[in-house]
């Protein structure tokens, strides 16, 4: 399997807990930006056609109007294919830029799964996230993909939020259960240097976050949303492909800003800069690049064994990771943050939410 990220680095506001590469108030250079993004996919053109799923992320990639989406999709069909065809395609939105017109379009474009920003159902709540959409902004755009066809969405949610209760988050899950979400990206609050958050000096609680989370998940799970990786919650079949592949260190391209790319052993990213995105494309010369690195050996295979133990089934251990990380292994089955199921080894449920501990490990 082979994905395709294409990265849309605009957003209406910039809520306060965000790190993300995206920006606000240049929605001016989101014409321009389609123009470098068709130079850059014009780069790979002799991957065309071998993609198996494609996600739109962001950014907000439902700002774009109806014609700039258009433009985006022609683009993106000369390395997909018509998007209906692959075995996943999934578009990023934020509520209060989704109406009718781009369900449609949306439908009417192949695209399988849409992914709509929650985070918490409280209006208050997200008034203090700095998100620019309501909990009515919510439901109305979830209706509008339902009424375009859509039976695969998913909503992001969020635990941890500075005056968020356990009866809050516990309405916000029931809000998604009753509305028959079919994936939920579950994420407690994370405070990073640089983000509004940091600087107003709001702190994360990780016990608090932690208890939230697994009363969170259990609400999930009893509503028929299995847990299949530490973040993520879907009905049977319903997880994502495209984020699978990840975890089981597939091959992907990314493209756009700060767009990450697993190619032929290669791991890499894009510089986060618009401006120098715009201005790479202007020149004829590909992006700038983040980072990359050829990852090989032990290296190699550490990442498979930590991108695979996010999966709830764990990984099959191979005689390669067993020979080169018999140790680490044998000490973590020891403490318990590792447990053997047939072939298999993986995270106990119960110690997902440390999990970094297990990585910690490995590194
Ligand atoms: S909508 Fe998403 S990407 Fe945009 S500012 Fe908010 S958190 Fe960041």
């Amino acid at each position: 399997m082979r994905g395709l990220y294409v990265h849309i680095p605009f957003c209406r506001s910039k809520c306060g807990y965000c790190d993300f590469a995206s920006q606000a108030g240049r929605e001016a250079l989101i014409d321009p930006f389609l123009g470098a993004l068709a130079a850059e996919s014009a780069r790979y053109d002799a991957l065309a056609g071998s993609f198996s799923t494609l996600y739109v992320g962001g950014g907000t990639p439902s700002l774009l109007t109806p014609p700039q989406l258009q433009k985006l999709f022609d683009v993106l069909e000369t390395l997909t294919g018509p998007f209906g065809a692959l075995r996943e395609s999934t578009f990023e939105a934020n509520p209060e830029s989704l109406d009718a017109q781009k369900a449609a379009l949306l439908k009417k474009s192949g695209f399988s799964r849409v992914s709509l920003g929650l985070q918490a159902a409280q209006d208050r709540l997200q008034a203090a996230l700095g998100r620019p959409g309501r909990y009515a902004d919510f439901t109305r755009a979830f209706g509008a993909l339902r009424a375009a066809g859509f039976d695969n969405l998913n909503a992001d949610l969020m635990c941890g939020l500075p005056g968020q209760s356990e009866k809050d988050l516990l309405d916000s899950v029931r809000a998604l259960l009753d509305l028959k979400a079919e994936h939920v990206s579950f994420y407690a609050l994370e405070v990073h240097e640089g983000t509004p958050f940091h600087a107003a000096g709001v702190k994360e609680d990780p016990d608090a976050a932690a208890g939230l989370y697994e009363a969170a998940a259990a609400a999930l799970k009893a509503g028929g949303l299995e847990r299949y990786e530490i973040s993520n919650f879907a009905r049977p079949g319903r997880e994502s492909l495209h984020n699978l592949n990840y975890w089981e260190q597939g091959e992907y391209l990314g493209l756009g800003p700060a767009a990450a790319s697993f190619l032929d052993g290669e791991r890499r990213a894009n510089a986060t800069d618009l401006d120098a995105y715009l201005a790479a494309a202007e020149a004829a010369k590909p992006p700038p690049l983040q980072y990359g690195e050829r990852l090989e050996g032990r290296a190699r295979l550490a990442e498979k064994i930590m991108l695979g133990l996010r999966k709830t089934a764990g990984i099959v251990t191979t005689d390669d990771i067993f020979i080169e990380f018999r140790e680490e292994i044998t000490r973590l089955l020891a403490s318990g943050l590792l447990e053997r199921d047939g072939n298999r080894l993986k995270i106990p449920e119960s110690r997902l939410y440390v999990s970094n501990a297990v990585f910690r490990e490995l590194v």
